[in-house]
């Protein structure tokens, strides 16, 4: 599969990883229950993954259509594309 988007990513430099770990629009709505935390590579924006309740990271593409996201999970280091649903 190649995604033009993770490609992209791959060259650019990644936005500087959040001071703290937690999905700002749950807290600022006073929920902590968000299960792992993404972070968009185009503008660093933080948001809880599809398996937390409220799915910001998902939310945040539909509002700017922003493609791709990076897991800031400890360990992990992978990232997807919302378009054309592809990991890189
Ligand atoms: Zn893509
Ligand atoms: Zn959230
Ligand atoms: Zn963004």
């Amino acid at each position: 599969v190649t995604c033009p988007h993770l490609a992209e990513a791959a060259h650019a430099t990644p936005p500087a990883a959040p001071d703290t770990q937690a999905c700002p629009v749950c807290l600022a709505d006073g929920y902590t229950d968000w299960v792992h935390l993404r972070q968009c590579l185009v503008c660093g924006q933080v948001g809880c993954c599809d398996s937390s309740p409220r799915r910001h990271a998902s939310a945040h593409y539909a509002q700017t259509g922003h493609p791709v996201i990076r897991s800031i999970e400890p360990g992990e280091s992978w990232r997807w594309c919302f378009v054309d649903e592809a990991i890189g």
